[in-house]
């Protein structure tokens, strides 16, 4: 059964450990994560996009395919399906179509509305037992076709949206999705500790997961993030994997053209990538 981030977070936050929110695109990825999950007995939150959403058919093809395999492969771990940066309607209709989690990305709103709407959707998640995550201040790369700056929030404003009773708040500390460019100049863990300070037990999430050092990560943690994002890593590692096998002719040997064997490297690299995040955010044997 899909459970409401918020217990997982909270536990999080308190025993100084991050959850990873892992991106879905397909049955390959949500099994690798799902099986991986179990495997190390952690628990684990599903991200999808609204473009992946649509590439799945739907949020109600997700939640139906995600409460299948919850059954069909005995996940026992705490497992929440979650909206990545949705908008006010997307949260609307995953709520809707039985997600546990939504995320409303309004950092592109004036701080005004992005209150504004925040406040109506935890009056609704908040009567369904839903979480629901908010963001200040843009955090950078391409989001679905968006690209910001990896700006640093103001820890003031994260104050204002997370004093509405959010579950977990996404606040922009210089990280960006994607892949980081080679003069990145970090995380700036000032701006993490200054938000840390005015949000006092509320869960922070750190975005675009994929690059940042492990040590800056483990920073992350100390200093109170309880969720990290992990997309583009799974991406890369089942591209590369799948690359390799081509590569090698492997699809013209025997019955190599069988997408269960074409598609097998790809979904054993997503799951080397996943048990290697688990690791370094603590959240193994915490399910
Ligand atoms: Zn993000």
């Amino acid at each position: 059964m899909l459970v409401s981030a918020k217990e997982m977070l909270t536990k999080a936050k308190e025993g100084h450990y991050a959850v990873g929110q892992f991106n879905i695109n397909n049955l390959e990825w949500t099994k690798a994560i799902l099986q991986t999950a179990q495997e190390m007995n952690s628990p684990v939150i599903l991200g999808v996009s609204e473009g992946a959403g649509k590439y799945m058919c739907g949020y109600k093809t997700i939640v139906g395919m995600v409460n299948g395999m919850i059954e069909g492969l005995g996940i026992t771990v705490p497992v929440a399906l979650h909206l990545d940066h949705g908008s006010y309607e997307g949260a609307l209709k995953c709520i809707e179509a039985g997600f546990s989690s939504v995320m409303f990305d309004g950092s592109h709103y004036p701080i005004e509305e992005n209150i504004e709407k925040t406040k109506e959707l935890v009056r609704i998640t908040g009567e369904l037992g839903l979480s629901l995550e908010a963001e200040v201040g843009s955090i950078g790369g391409e989001e679905d076709g968006v690209v910001g700056a990896g700006e640093c929030a103001d820890p003031e404003e994260c104050k204002m949206i997370a004093d509405l009773g959010v579950t977990m708040l996404a606040a922009g500390i210089g990280n960006i999705h994607g892949k980081y460019p080679a003069n990145w100049p970090g995380l700036s863990f000032d701006t993490l500790d200054a938000i840390q300070q005015k949000t006092g037990a509320m869960p922070l999430v750190l975005h675009g997961g994929t690059g940042i050092p492990a040590e800056m990560i483990k920073k992350a943690i100390d200093l109170g993030v309880s969720k990290i994002n992990v997309n583009t890593e799974c991406q890369l590692a089942f591209a590369a994997a799948t690359r390799e096998y081509v590569e090698a002719g492997k699809d013209l040997s025997g019955k190599g053209f069988d997408p269960r064997k074409l598609l097998a490297p790809g979904t054993e690299a997503i799951k080397a990538t996943v048990r290697e995040k688990i690791e370094l955010f603590g959240s193994a044997n915490k399910a």
